[in-house]
């Protein structure tokens, strides 16, 4: 290659090498420029997170403050972290006095023991329990856990004040004792002015009147029945519904209130089954007028609800391994339709199919029943299949 244009080729090279490191070095400050900028909008962002993070934490702190509820936040370990002004006042401590202390220690204090009483150690899964705070305040206590996703990170405590419902609750209770009260008298009065002269004490009756005169009778019977329920239902809702606990052998008593029962099933054309057990059983601590109520309301349920050629069935059975008596109500009949089977033990419920059925019928049997049971420490339920038949069961422990 010729010299000059060795030479040509030499600087052209340089030139290029030239070229690029400059572009390099101009290049930095614009590298340095686009850090800055992310990093900018990086802090923008942080910035805008935690205003409106803040913006979160005082709307949550002005709802917690102002909430109509008391509310008690517990943290994992079972302190109380805070504390709204409603729960300060249903108490009357001070926030300071009570933040940052443990379940045993806030037990110590006064007021707050018949609430941690309820709560226990461990903060039980409570709702809606009722609590007499003071003699004036009655509290509806609720707990709900808080988790972050399956993690619990504590525990919030719901107190709503539901005194004034309780007052008039009561009143509308004592209201309706009262009124069946009153009804009581007048209406045994007619029972018994009826019962003399259909029984011809007043002089002879003539048989087209004596129709119409069991016909009253019969209304007069189902509005004393209907007073002894309400009467029965306010009893339970004023919680003395008292028992007179006796140990009875329940075959014998069972016995014998189903012999009406068997002659109005033969009338109405049912076939009728009682099974009792055949070995020697143990004897039951009941409350016997009120354990028979439940008993003849099945059993008259049965009845009612099933139309002639149907079968009713009662059978008892003692549960050697639960140590317990097990009862079944078992009929052909009407059935409850499934999508009204929730509100059975409802005061008041009757299903629609029968009322189609069975126009008479207060509603109450099954929701008197049901508090009867549970008050002797056992269960009730029922299986159902409308047009089918019913099984209604319950349960009566034996007590060592
Ligand atoms: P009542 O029989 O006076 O209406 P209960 O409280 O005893 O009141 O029963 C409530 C309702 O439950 C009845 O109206 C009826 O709809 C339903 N029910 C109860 N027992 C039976 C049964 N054996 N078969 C079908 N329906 C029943």
């Amino acid at each position: 290659m010729p010299k000059t244009q060795k030479k040509k080729r030499k600087n052209k090279l340089k030139d290029s090498f030239l070229n690029t490191q400059t572009e390099i070095i101009e290049g930095v400050p614009e590298a340095i420029k686009g850090t800055r900028e992310a990093l900018l909008n990086i802090l923008e962002d942080v910035e805008e997170a935690r205003r409106a993070a803040e913006e979160e934490r005082d709307k949550t702190l002005a709802i917690i403050e102002n909430f109509p509820e008391g509310l008690l936040f517990f943290d994992k370990e079972n302190k109380l972290s805070s504390v709204n002004p409603r729960a300060q006042d249903f108490f009357g401590l001070e926030r300071e006095k009570l933040i940052g202390k443990s379940i045993g220690d806030l037990r110590k204090i006064s007021p707050l023991t018949p609430l941690i009483e309820i709560l226990g150690k461990e903060i039980k899964g409570i709702y809606r329990k009722e609590l007499k705070s003071r003699e004036d305040l009655i509290l509806e206590v609720s707990t709900i856990a808080i988790m972050r996703e399956e993690e619990k990170i504590g525990t919030l405590i719901t107190l709503r004040d539901v005194t004034r419902e309780k007052i008039i609750e009561r009143l509308k209770t004592e209201f309706v004792s009262i009124a069946a009260h009153q009804l009581r008298t007048p209406l045994s009065a007619i029972k018994w002015t009826l019962r003399m002269i259909l029984d011809g004490d007043l002089g002879e009756v003539p048989e087209e009147q004596r129709k119409f005169l069991q016909g009253t009778y019969a209304s007069n019977e189902r509005m004393i029945k209907l007073i002894n329920d309400l009467l029965n239902v306010t009893r339970i809702e004023e919680g003395r519904f008292l028992y007179n606990i006796q140990s009875r052998d329940i075959i014998e008593v069972v016995e014998k209130l189903i012999r009406p029962f068997k002659e109005i099933a033969q009338r109405k054309g049912l076939k009728f089954e009682f099974k009792t057990p055949k070995k020697k059983i143990p004897k039951l601590e009941v409350d016997t007028e009120k354990i028979s109520l439940v008993i003849q309301n099945l059993i008259d349920n049965a009845i009612h609800y099933t139309k002639s050629g149907g079968v009713v069935k009662v059978s008892i059975e003692f549960l050697k391994k639960k140590n317990q008596f097990l009862f079944s109500f078992n009929d052909t009949g009407i059935g409850i339709p499934k999508n009204q089977q929730k509100r059975v033990f409802t005061r008041f419920f009757r299903a629609a199919n029968a009322i189609r059925a069975e126009t008479e019928g207060t509603g109450l049997g099954l929701f008197i029943a049901k508090n009867i049971v549970e008050a002797h420490g056992g269960k009730i339920w029922f299986e159902s299949v409308e047009n089918k038949g019913t099984t209604f069961y319950f349960t009566l422990p034996v007590k060592e």
